[in-house]
């Protein structure tokens, strides 16, 4: 007997959420339940250092045929949990959403149904937004940056839950970008695209796995992995500062000839020469980020280790 592939699988990344696991396994099934559609949920544990790992097998025995476990050896980060559940997910349709209940699972209906409509990726906006002020403000500004400078539309991008068609997840799966932005990249496959609005609840427990640095160095992959406008920017700025110094040794040279030498305005030379070091500082770094990805990209490691992935007999689905 085969066993059928279901039509929807849950990809949810998991690190150090024991105090959330059990309220979300209640409420995620229970909400799937009611949609009475084939579904299996894959957890992907990225190298939690508390109970996680435990509870989600605890959950894996409860519920062998719908749930599906993926445990890495170490923390990968959340985009290639992600990524990993990705691959592991069988479903027609996909769903991702963050473990910590800020995506309600009572929502995954209406990503459903959009996609049974047959759009290929269901975005989401967060109607308002339960988090801290300056993350707000935040991702309001790298949303403008990224709307101004990379060819991605998408209305709110820091919402994980989100519906992906078949054919999207494929194209991801092909993806060997190291470092990227799942919700940024699909939307760029997407032919079919769509977005609703969707609640948004504050963290149900636990603390934000996100420091600020951890959060820039994510908004970069968004800005710097999907656009080259900021290079090109930089190359602008050089070619303007470097015609506005040639008039200006035209004309010191010239002041030199007819008036003589002169000391004065040091200062603000040194104004000048600081800010224009600035600028290169700037720059190196600039081009240091892009040097990075593709040296990330080159030395190909894998992009994630896997220890174990807990499933029902494969043997049967093959058959
Ligand atoms: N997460 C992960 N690996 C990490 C950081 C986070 O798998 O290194 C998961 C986390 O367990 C949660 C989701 O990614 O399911 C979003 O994390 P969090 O809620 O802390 O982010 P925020 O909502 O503050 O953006
Ligand atoms: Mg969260």
């Amino acid at each position: 007997m085969a066993r059928p592939v279901p039509k929807l699988s849950i990809v949810i990344p998991v690190y150090n959420e024991e105090s959330v696991l059990p309220t979300l396994f209640a409420r995620l099934y229970a909400a799937l339940d009611a949609l009475a559609v084939s579904y299996e949920c894959v957890f992907v544990n990225d190298g939690s250092r508390d109970r996680s790992a435990a509870l989600l097998r605890e959950q894996f025995a409860r519920r062998p045929r719908e749930t599906r476990v993926v445990l890495f050896h170490a923390n990968f980060g959340q985009h290639s949990a992600v990524m990993a559940g990705l691959a592991h997910a069988r479903g027609e349709y996909v769903v991702t959403l963050d473990a910590d209940l800020q995506n309600p699972p009572e929502e995954i209906g209406r990503i459903l149904a959009k996609l049974e409509e047959g759009y290929d990726y269901v975005g989401t906006i967060r109607m308002q937004r339960q988090d801290r002020l300056w993350r707000r403000a935040f991702s309001r500004a790298i949303n403008r940056l990224r709307e101004w400078i990379t060819p991605v539309r998408i209305t709110d991008q820091g919402c994980m839950m989100r519906g992906y068609s078949r054919s999207i997840v494929e194209a991801l799966n092909q993806t060997r970008e190291v470092n990227t932005f799942i919700p940024a990249l699909a939307s760029l496959y997407a032919m079919r695209p769509v977005e609703i609005p969707i609640a948004h609840e504050e963290r149900f427990a636990g603390a934000s796995k996100y420091s600020m640095y951890s959060l820039i160095r994510l908004n970069f992959d968004l800005i710097t992995g999907f656009s080259l406008v900021p290079l090109q920017f930089f190359s602008m700025v050089g070619m303007a500062i470097s015609l506005l110094s040639a008039v200006l040794v035209v004309y010191l040279a010239l002041q030199r000839l007819f008036f003589g030498p002169q000391v004065q305005g040091v200062f603000t030379l040194f104004g000048i020469l600081f800010f224009l070091v600035g600028i290169a500082l700037f720059g190196i770094g600039l081009l240091g980020e892009y040097v990075g990805r593709i040296y990330a990209q080159v030395r190909e490691r894998p992009r994630y280790i896997i220890q174990a992935v807990l499933e029902a007999d494969a043997g049967d689905e093959r058959a």
